[in-house]
């Protein structure tokens, strides 16, 4: 391992990478990843469902997903590798007028943004998702660019990029802590040895709040444990079937392989780093599965996890300078959207990092918006 760097990402799941690849991709310098774990992507990028849309209530979580919606779709000529990004729509099923008054309000602001968003009448449901009950649905919103991506293709994708560009990688290289001189960061002490380095850039998803610890920062971005279930093959499941979400329920489901992955956010969750399965979850998803899509009644479980939300107190990303100490910029607390992020967040920070001119007007993310208590909340979060 490298004894000196530029830069020091902390965390190699997907934004970590991302992060990297563009700032070494730039010629910003020597970089080096640290991952605690023995496989990147092992965080939350690998328990991530797949997820990726642009349907926010905010401009800017609008904006970040635009422009990675577009990176996604041309993966191969952004980084020279394939992932695959199938466009299969994203729906959000309306069945309580407060939630109707939301998405239409959204729906606007999506349009006044350039995203192709749609409306749907009940009866135009069908053709997407022929098998969702939609005897209480009053109205839908869709939109055909949004999709489906397998988070670990995509960080591969990055995870070859940056190494081509010469990033080093780092596996089982834990950081243990970060040494503070005069207000300025100085180095990063690991398990392998310690890097000499003016700049860390803590990408440690729902560990970062411990990463902003190890230099005395308040870092408002708490995990939250989230389970998911998949099926075995189903002979019902469309190739086209889109990512489906119940908004009342917060149910969330998509085709996966041959059968279907289930998810919901139970917001009664504590905060823990616990990824134990618990049954109340699973039956949680399950019911709520079973009544909006009744014929899984016969669907056999195949497989189902736990991974953790890196989650803000206004569930939007923490990106920026952290103010307290130079040299550490904070690129997380996406609260369960980073994978669908990660493009826009690697571009983002890199500008911001080299001082460009960015391509998203990023300012309601910045790390000081939490004491200035000027937070505008993303509703739109399962
Ligand atoms: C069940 C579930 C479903 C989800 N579905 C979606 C979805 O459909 N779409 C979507 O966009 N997002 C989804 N997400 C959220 C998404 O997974 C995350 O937002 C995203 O993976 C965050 O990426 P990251 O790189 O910041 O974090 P991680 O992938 O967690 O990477 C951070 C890394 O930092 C490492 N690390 C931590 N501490 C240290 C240390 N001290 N030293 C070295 N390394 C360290 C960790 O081991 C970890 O690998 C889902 C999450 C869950 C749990």
């Amino acid at each position: 391992m490298r004894q000196t760097a530029d830069a020091v990402v902390i965390g190699g799941g997907i934004i970590g990478m991302a992060t990297a690849f563009y700032l070494a991709r730039e010629k910003f310098g020597n970089i080096v990843v640290l991952e605690k774990e023995r496989f990147f992507g092992s965080g939350s990028t690998s328990k991530a469902a797949g997820g990726i849309r642009a349907q926010f209530t905010t401009k800017v979580n609008i904006e970040m997903s635009m422009l990675a919606e577009k990176i996604f779709a041309n993966f191969k000529e952004e980084t020279g590798h394939d992932a695959l990004y199938d466009q299969v729509g994203y729906m959000f099923l309306l069945s309580r007028d407060k939630d109707i008054e939301l998405f239409r309000k959204a729906y606007e602001l999506q349009l006044s943004l350039g995203l192709k968003a749609e409306l749907l009448e009940p009866g135009q449901i069908g053709k997407y998702a022929p098998h969702v009950r939609i005897d209480d649905i009053k109205l839908a919103t869709f939109c055909h660019d949004d999709g489906l991506g397998d988070p670990a293709e995509f960080l591969s994708g990055y995870e070859h990029a940056a190494r081509e560009h010469g990033v080093e990688l780092n596996v089982e290289a834990d950081v243990t802590g970060i040494d503070v001189e005069s207000g300025k960061i100085t180095r990063v002490r690991t398990s392998k040895g310690d890097i000499a380095t003016p700049l860390v850039v803590n990408a440690a998803g729902a560990w970062s709040g411990l990463i902003a610890k190890m230099v005395g920062a308040d870092l408002k971005v708490k995990p939250y444990p989230r389970q998911c279930v998949t099926t075995a093959e189903l002979d019902f499941m469309e190739p086209y079937f889109p990512m489906v979400v119940d908004v009342a329920s917060g149910l969330y489901c998509h085709k996966e392989s041959k059968g279907i992955l289930l998810g919901w956010a139970n917001k009664d969750s504590e905060s823990t780093f616990d990824c134990s399965i618990l049954p109340d979850y699973t039956d949680g998803i399950l019911e709520r599965a079973l009544d909006r899509i009744p014929q899984l009644e016969t669907a056999e479980v195949a497989n189902q996890w736990t991974g953790l939300y890196e989650t803000t107190p206004d569930h939007r990303a923490v990106i920026g300078w952290e103010p307290s100490v130079e040299g550490m910029f904070h690129v997380t607390g996406f609260s369960g959207h980073g994978f669908m992020h990660a493009p826009s967040a690697g571009i983002v920070s890199m500008e911001m990092i080299m001082g460009r001119k960015l391509s998203i007007d990023i300012s309601d993310l910045s790390p000081e918006r939490f004491s200035k208590g000027e937070l505008v909340e993303e509703q739109n979060v399962i």
